[in-house]
């Protein structure tokens, strides 16, 4: 069966095969590991009331192996593709693409009692609390439990060693693709990115053609332009600017270039680097994932 096959050959790629659902248990447990503040856990135990819900919620746990696709994690500087490259793969492979930026950005919007805080935190590139993170993906991953969800690409997260452990503690990563793209075209990248406010998509205005010289390589990137009917509605992420780009990718490096080697020990870490855009770069790295026979890989691509 083909979606047995990708996943035999997924896991060949590094792996393991016992599972469980992060659990609420699990959860605490790590949350009052010794790295986590007095205030954090606090905050963990605070009675529920309806102006302060608490931050860790309940949810489900299925142990069956037999019942779950690939769970795979996507590492990589802002700007690199993450979002790009795992969602193609979601659809290709049938999971659900849980991005812990998109999670933040609706509680942003929600004007829920956490937005104001995390906008601050957004807006100057620095990376939300650990709890507050976890207690967004836990419920996420409750959600897509309840419809029936199986397996994940997670975008975005972990990205700092505390989220990879608790992440190992309670569940099997199968495998983690660390995205690579030369320095200089990240900025570019990411003061490139354009959402359409309509419809979500996603749409890069930059376009990149930069000369190979010294025996380096050059690289092409055309820009990915919206459909006629997206292109009045586009709008900039507010963290997407200059200051506040340079300021992730310096956290990027002093927090989250660590979880690279936490899954590089552990043998599960893909490195991939990006050798273009996407018409040269997909096909490329379904040939490292063994993925390069799948018979949607032209939707997907589309
Ligand atoms: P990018 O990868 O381009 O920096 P994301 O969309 O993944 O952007 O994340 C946007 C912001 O959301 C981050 O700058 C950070 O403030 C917050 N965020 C997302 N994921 C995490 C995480 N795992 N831990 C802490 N903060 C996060």
């Amino acid at each position: 069966m083909a979606a047995l096959n990708r996943l035999l050959r997924a896991k060949e790629l590094s792996l393991s095969s016992s599972y469980s659902w992060m659990t609420t248990t699990c959860l605490r447990r790590n949350l009052f590991s010794t790295a986590v503040s007095e205030a954090a856990a606090a905050e963990l135990h605070r009675a529920p009331s309806s102006s302060s819900p608490p931050l860790i919620k309940a949810f489900p746990v299925r142990r069956d192996p037999k019942e779950r696709n690939v769970q795979w994690v996507f590492l990589g500087c802002p700007g690199v593709g993450k979002g790009t490259y795992s969602s193609r793969l979601c659809s290709l492979l049938g999971v659900p693409h849980i991005a812990t930026g998109d999670l933040v950005r609706e509680e942003l919007s929600s004007s829920g009692p956490l937005s104001k805080q995390l906008a601050e935190i957004v807006n100057q590139g620095k990376l939300v609390s650990d709890e507050i993170i976890l207690n967004l993906l836990s419920q996420r991953l409750e959600a897509g439990e309840a419809k029936g969800e199986s397996g994940f690409i997670l975008d975005g997260f972990p990205r700092t060693i505390r989220q990879a452990e608790i992440l190992e503690d309670v569940t099997d990563i199968d495998l983690v693709i660390n995205l690579k793209l030369r320095e200089d075209v990240l900025l570019e990248k990411c003061l490139g990115r354009r959402i359409c406010s309509q419809c979500g998509g996603n749409f890069n205005v930059a376009n990149i053609d930069i000369k190979g010289e010294n025996g380096r390589p050059g690289i092409y990137m055309a820009p990915l332009l919206p459909p006629p009917h997206c292109a009045s509605k586009l709008i900039t992420r507010s963290d997407d600017t200059e200051a506040v780009v340079k300021e992730r990718l310096r956290i990027y490096d002093e927090m989250s270039q660590p979880v690279e080697e936490f899954y590089r020990s552990r043998g599960k870490l893909l490195e991939f680097d990006l050798p273009g855009g996407i018409p040269e770069s997909w096909p490329k790295l379904l040939q490292a994932l063994n993925l390069d026979d799948h018979d949607d890989k032209q939707s997907a691509a589309a």
